[in-house]
């Protein structure tokens, strides 16, 4: 899951973009408005975090802009305490969900919850591959049934290998899909990820096989 946060002011940001990366999801950071479209053509993401207060070009002119391109993608804004004006014609704009600062982290997680949930209304919540089953919503992986313990970068390369089974995952599909902007995960770590996460979907008969130079594939043993 890939959220999209923008807001100026830094230590705000910081904090936001720590604990949702501590909850697992992979998080980009942009500071103004023009980079928030530039961002949101480019790139694919799960939900965005917008600040409706953004310097150069407004969160509601971002927003407008999003749904003008009729883009469903989740938003929550971010408004400041006493601007009551910009709830409602953010809501009116499209968003989905707001909150006034300062909020709790804890509130602004259990609305990126909720709004990634809804976001994945449509699409089918758990996955399953041989012995493998993976709920999306809980991000919970279990093999014959029993949860598997998973750090948060395995639990989001197994993502990246549920939605490709069967077929070819590149090393840098790996590395894009794991690192956010700014952080490098090198194709080593990569390695070293993948071969945690391989040890354990093994005893279920779920294989990640390496295909030499080009990358891996999610395979299930087939016991006929
Ligand atoms: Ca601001």
């Amino acid at each position: 899951m890939r959220i999209l946060v923008a807001e100026d002011d830094a230590i705000l940001a910081d904090g936001v973009i720590r604990a949702l990366r501590q909850s697992g999801f992979a998080v980009d950071w942009v500071h103004n408005g023009p980079e928030a479209d530039t961002a949101l053509e480019a790139n694919q993401f799960d939900l965005l975090i917008l600040d409706i207060g953004l310097p150069r070009k407004s969160g509601l002119e971002v927003l407008k802009r999003l749904r003008g391109r009729d883009s469903h993608l989740p938003v929550l804004i971010l408004t400041a305490l006493d601007g009551v004006n910009d709830r409602v014609r953010g809501l009116d704009a499209g968003a989905d969900d707001y909150l006034a600062k300062p909020f709790e982290l804890a509130e602004l997680e259990a609305r990126v919850r909720a709004l990634t949930r809804r976001g994945m209304a449509g699409s089918p919540t758990l996955l399953k591959h041989g012995a493998l089953s993976y709920d999306q919503v809980g991000r919970v992986a279990r093999l014959n049934g029993e949860a598997l313990e998973l750090s948060a970068r395995e639990v989001s390369l197994l993502e990246v290998f549920l939605a490709r089974a069967g077929r070819l995952v590149s090393k840098d599909q790996l590395v894009s899909h794991l690192c956010e902007w700014g952080e490098e995960v090198s194709a080593n770590a990569i390695e070293v990820y993948v071969h945690r996460l391989r040890k354990k979907l093994e005893p279920g008969g779920v294989r990640i096989v390496t295909v030499r130079g080009l990358g891996y594939s999610l395979e299930k043993h087939d016991p006929r």
